[in-house]
């Protein structure tokens, strides 16, 4: 029985997880399941699974919990210290599928206790990608990408050296936005931003799609998962999203993974890994298919990939604050505050004030530096919308 807890269980990665372990339930021991405002989802898996304990991110559901977890027998608890105490729970393999930096503790504490750590968290690496990858060498623990463009790229190096590849290619649908004119990106609406073309995913992430966010954040953390340099980094849209990434070697070949949009197969991966199991993903027919499709990214069109760019150069606590500054302002824009162009603004106004005091980003990176750029990012993100609104 290998023991497993998910963190952020109650999300679409954590669900898609969920699906994969109650297939085989006898072969899992589920430790931990953490979430968040979802109570009922949270206590139904927790007993359907028979987890030791369940948890809530906000200690003001705590009773809640109790209360649907009655007479259950499994443990319940709340808030941040909750489920770091949850991560640190000796399990085998540990998903970390919270969305935000709000992953980065608790992912942390389950590499400390040696957990192979499955990593759905892309803001890990973007916030604290040397701390996350010392983390894991010191305590011998295993770190697994789970989102699929790096779960492919993993893939394309099994019995590979690093030292041959020449260049990364991680590939973008191009999300809602990508055959809108221009001039209407600026009117683009919540409703309209939360579709996503080809993949089924939280909300956060998909806005995060539509603006390129999630990209940006992907070539970062190809760049901290791989250690390879920004230069031999490359984003292509590729509306079908059947190719997930592509690794270019010096002798000029180009190795593609290829495969449905379907979050299950990362996570299966990772799941199963070093072996391959069966996974109930779909099948591709090619023939049906017919054709495959791509274009270079238009940095007009997506901004946010410009940023993550500026952010691989400077490298130091730049990727928390580009990551805590982008948090902040799409809470803005799904709080209908601000447009869907101004979450590129306010982002790089808050690079650019960071930049002017000096020390700030390269200050020495602890999980306590980064939490505090975090926080620092976010209300500098406040003090330029509050600026630009007024
Ligand atoms: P989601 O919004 O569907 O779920 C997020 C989970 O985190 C929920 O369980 C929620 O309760 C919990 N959570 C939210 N805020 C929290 C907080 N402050 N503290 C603790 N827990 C909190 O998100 P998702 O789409 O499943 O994405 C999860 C992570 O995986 C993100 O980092 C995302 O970028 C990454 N990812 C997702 C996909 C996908 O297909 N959904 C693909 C690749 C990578
Ligand atoms: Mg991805």
């Amino acid at each position: 029985m290998r023991r497993v807890s998910i963190l952020g269980a109650t999300g679409s990665i954590g669900q898609n997880t969920i699906d994969l372990i109650a297939r085989t339930p006898d072969e899992f021991d589920v430790v931990a399941l953490t979430g968040g405002h979802n109570i009922k989802q949270l206590a139904s898996d927790a007993c359907r699974l028979n987890a030791d304990v369940a948890v809530t991110a906000h200690a003001d559901r705590l009773d809640d919990l109790r209360d649907a977890l009655q007479g259950s027998g499994i443990a319940v608890a709340a808030g941040s210290a909750a489920l770091i105490e949850a991560a640190s729970r000796p399990a085998d393999w540990v998903m970390s599928a919270i969305v935000g930096a709000a992953g980065l503790a608790p992912g942390i504490a389950a590499l400390e206790q040696g957990a192979t750590l499955a990593l759905a968290n892309k803001e890990s690496l973007v916030c604290a990608g040397a701390l996350v990858l010392e983390t894991a060498r010191k305590s011998g623990a295993r770190l697994l990408p789970v989102d699929s463009e790096h779960s492919a790229v993993f893939q394309a190096l099994i019995g590979e050296n690093i030292d041959a590849v020449e260049r990364i290619i991680i590939t973008a649908s191009g999300g809602a936005f990508r055959d809108w004119p221009l001039a209407d990106l600026k009117k683009a609406t919540l409703a309209e931003a939360s579709s996503h073309p080809n993949w089924a995913m939280g909300q956060r992430i998909t806005i995060d799609s539509a603006s390129m966010f999630n990209k940006a954040l992907e070539l970062i953390e190809t760049k901290e998962y791989f250690g390879i340099s920004p230069e031999q980094i490359e984003t292509i849209v590729h509306p079908e999203s059947l190719i997930h990434a592509l690794v270019g070697f010096r002798d000029g070949a180009l190795m593609a993974h290829v495969g449905p949009p379907d979050m299950r197969h990362a996570i299966g991966f990772a799941l199963n890994w070093p072996e391959r199991q069966t996974l109930p993903v779909e099948r591709l027919d090619l023939a049906r298919i017919g054709q495959l499709t791509f274009r270079a990214p238009d940095d007009a069109r997506y901004p946010a990939l410009r940023l993550a760019r500026d952010v691989m150069r400077r490298g130091g606590l730049s990727g928390a604050v580009f990551n805590g500054a982008k948090e902040r302002a799409l809470d803005a824009f799904i709080d209908r505050r601000i447009g869907f162009l101004d979450m590129a603004d306010v982002v790089q106004e808050v690079l650019t004030r960071f930049e002017a005091q000096a020390g700030l980003i390269d200050a020495a990176m602890t999980l306590e530096t980064v939490m505090q750029t975090d926080h620092l990012a976010r209300t500098m993100a406040d003090t330029v919308m509050a600026q630009r609104a007024g």
